[in-house]
């Protein structure tokens, strides 16, 4: 059964010259109990994507214009704030990236874990207390029982990123949003880190948005990958086969850019430019200013969407006929 799907979504927010969309027509959904990775440049429109799954964007400077977000049918889009704020932290948990930013610096992490457990479920003070060690060391934080009397800042930052996956585990969510987990850390502490977090999901089938620019995490993590550029999904499938034959010469020119994918010995690339500001989307392609590919037409209109079966769909001039809008705009 779908969990969440996203139809059409389409996310403006306030410029100085007019509203400008930042997220343009992304479709996508998230099965039960799977991993599905968005990644793309800073710019791409990837985090606003997964705020505004949990209704988290600013809202005197951003809004959905347009489409829907749906968990098991229903509209988040619709629902009210208070009704939001019984999904949040309860069907749906969020880890971001820097850890010190959502735990509170002046309480003691068994506060802060106690409250998060009592907030979900009625257990008496000692119950959540019990709990809160009880987590603590599933996520591997040794000594659990003298860490809950620590400060969030007496901790490493990858002991501090374990807290919070026990903090948004506490809760038992439906969805995990995880925006830049592990990029803050270390690479060892990294694969720690997604290790965890990919026993977590096993045991207890919890389904992941999974928000990164590494695609090394996402062949690590994912089993489906949505590419985003420039607001717009370019291409996305299966883990395996959009790794093993990208079909958008922006997938493959990302792929280019790690190691594990080029071999051993092989010349790292990178694209050459950026991600052009949401004001100065081109009409064409817009990545056509970056593409090793450009044909006359890119520039001059936008590319649909093309099926390769098995919910391989990328959106690029190179690949013409069977035309579908199901799923990239
Ligand atoms: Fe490159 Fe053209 Fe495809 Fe855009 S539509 S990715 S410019 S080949
Ligand atoms: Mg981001």
């Amino acid at each position: 059964m779908t969990l969440l799907s996203i139809d059409n979504l389409a996310i403006e927010f306030a410029g100085p010259s007019g509203p400008v969309r930042v997220v343009d027509g992304i479709s996508l959904s998230l099965g039960e109990g799977e991993t599905l990775g968005i990644v793309g440049e800073s710019g791409s429109g990837k985090s606003v994507t997964s705020l505004s799954v949990m209704r988290l964007l600013p809202e005197d400077q951003a809004a959905i214009v347009q489409g829907d977000i749906r968990l098991r049918g229903q509209s988040l889009v619709r629902l009210s704030e208070a009704e939001m704020r019984k999904v949040r932290g309860n069907r749906i948990a969020m880890i971001f990236q820097e850890p010190m930013t959502a735990l509170n610096p002046v309480f003691k992490i068994g506060r802060q874990l106690t409250e998060a457990i009592r907030q979900h479920s009625r257990k008496s003070k000692r119950e959540a207390r019990k709990e809160a060690i009880e987590l603590l060391g599933h996520v591997g934080i040794p000594l659990p029982e003298q860490i809950v009397n620590v400060y969030p800042h007496q901790l490493s930052g990858g002991m501090r990123q374990r807290v919070m996956i026990a903090m948004a585990m506490a809760c038992d969510p439906e969805l995990l949003i995880a925006d830049e987990p592990t990029t803050a850390l270390d690479v060892t502490i990294q694969a720690q880190i997604l290790d965890l977090m990919r026993k977590l999901q096993r045991e207890r089938g919890t389904a992941m948005l999974l928000i990164t620019h590494d695609l090394g995490v996402v062949a690590e993590t994912c089993d489906r990958v949505s590419v985003m550029y420039a607001g717009q999904i370019v291409e996305q499938g299966d883990v395996k086969t959009v790794f093993r034959e990208p079909k958008h010469p922006y997938t493959a020119g990302l792929l280019k850019s790690v190691p594990q994918f080029t071999g051993e010995g092989k010349e790292l690339h990178s694209i050459a430019g950026q991600v052009p500001h949401p004001s100065e989307f081109p009409a064409g392609c817009r990545f056509a200013s970056r593409c090793p590919s450009r044909m006359d037409v890119c520039e001059k209109v936008d590319p649909a969407a093309y099926d390769f079966g098995d919910g391989h769909r990328c959106k690029c001039h190179l690949y013409g006929g069977r035309e579908t809008n199901a799923g990239l705009a």
